[in-house]
């Protein structure tokens, strides 16, 4: 009897603990976010991904996040399934940001928050916020990295350079073409930058969907066409550390990298672990380090915000005209990092993790 007595009593503290676990859970739980990443080939979405997962949990969201292996159609099935499991706020890294309109206006129809993340989604009145860098900024900051690695204006060229753009469905890839074209159209026309293949502007240098096989098929492709004749490429402007390291791998594949005939000077972006390396050892000579924590906490802090009620102050309102509405925006700021400051700005900050440098 004392036996059963206790199983019985036993029982009943479980059965209360199950209970107080459930209350605490579901007390905790403020609602189901969507997460739409675009892809996990590259580093930074990875990241971002994990950051702005764990942050909302912390705040006691559920979260669902998702990729979409750069695949469009599969972003948007991910799109219209999440919506139908009756989020709270939706926070979507486009792949192409003009393709989802029709998705979000059922969004916007059960009253859904939707944040472009990174990517401005373009084309429709149903995209509330976005949060990002200052994409302008970047092009800006990899054009006079460019400069500084050509030595410029101690050397006075000229240099040759090539130009790389990002993907043309991509809004974030003008604005940094733009950026860097700022900076270099004036030394262009002033012959001390040399396009020795004459190719320039998105139409003719945008790699589509952001592939490193593309950008280096394009760099072999270059490099015979204008540079078999004995002369050398100086720098190349690559946006994205993937392709920079497509274009790296073009370059060495024709005797790039050597002491008689040194590495170019390559730009990049995002900071990845792959190219770090490669700017520790000197293949590629800088990236620019947009930290993917800041914008998860960024974006997470504003979602936070607006599903309490709150109004979100401080946003931008000039700059991202979506060609239906200018989306209120928080644009953080990126860095450059190159061999003298990779230490400070990825590894003590703890965005790389040193050991993984190695
Ligand atoms: C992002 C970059 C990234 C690129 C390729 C852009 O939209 O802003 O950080 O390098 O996509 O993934």
């Amino acid at each position: 009897r004392v036996k059963v007595k206790i199983i019985k009593t036993l029982a009943a503290v479980a059965a209360l603990g199950v209970a107080a676990m459930t209350y605490s859970a579901h007390a905790a739980d403020k609602g189901l976010v969507g997460v739409l990443m675009p892809t996990k080939t590259s580093q930074r979405w990875i990241n971002d991904g994990d950051a702005v997962k764990s942050q909302l949990e912390a705040l006691g969201y559920t979260v669902d996040l998702q990729y979409a292996q750069d695949d469009i159609p599969n972003q948007l099935s991910q799109l219209e399934n999440e919506i139908t499991k009756g989020p709270k706020a939706l926070i979507i890294a486009s792949i192409d940001g003009t393709t989802l309109s029709d998705a979000l206006q059922k969004a916007a129809d059960a009253g859904v928050v939707v944040v472009a993340y990174d990517r401005l989604i373009k084309k429709t009145a149903n995209v509330d916020y976005y949060t990002t860098f200052d994409n302008f900024g970047v092009g800006v900051i990899q054009a006079n990295s460019l400069l500084k690695g050509l030595g410029y204006p101690e050397k006075k060229g000229p240099f040759n350079i090539e130009l790389f753009g990002g993907s043309p469905d991509d809004n974030n890839a003008f604005f940094f073409y733009n950026g860097a074209i700022s900076v270099l159209q004036p030394l262009i026309d002033s012959k001390v930058l040399v396009v020795k293949s004459g190719q320039t502007g998105m139409d003719k240098v945008g790699t589509l969907r952001w592939l490193a096989a593309t950008a280096q098929a394009r760099m072999d492709n270059l490099l015979s066409a204008n540079y078999s004749d004995g002369s050398r490429v100086d720098g190349v402007l690559s946006p994205y550390d993937g392709l920079s390291r497509g274009i790296t791998a073009s370059l060495r594949a024709v005797g790039y990298g050597t002491a008689a005939q040194p590495w170019p000077v390559v730009t990049g972006q995002d900071a990845e672990t792959a190219s770090v390396k490669l700017i520790i050892s000197g293949e590629q000579y800088s990236t620019v380090f947009k930290d993917t924590r800041e914008l998860a906490k960024a974006t997470v802090g504003l979602v936070d915000k607006v599903l309490s009620g709150g109004k979100p102050d401080g946003l931008d309102t000039k700059t991202y005209n979506n060609d239906v509405k200018v989306v209120p925006s928080i644009l953080l700021t990126p860095h450059e990092v190159d061999k003298s400051n990779y230490q400070a700005l990825v590894v003590d900050s703890g965005y790389i993790k040193a050991e993984d440098l190695k």
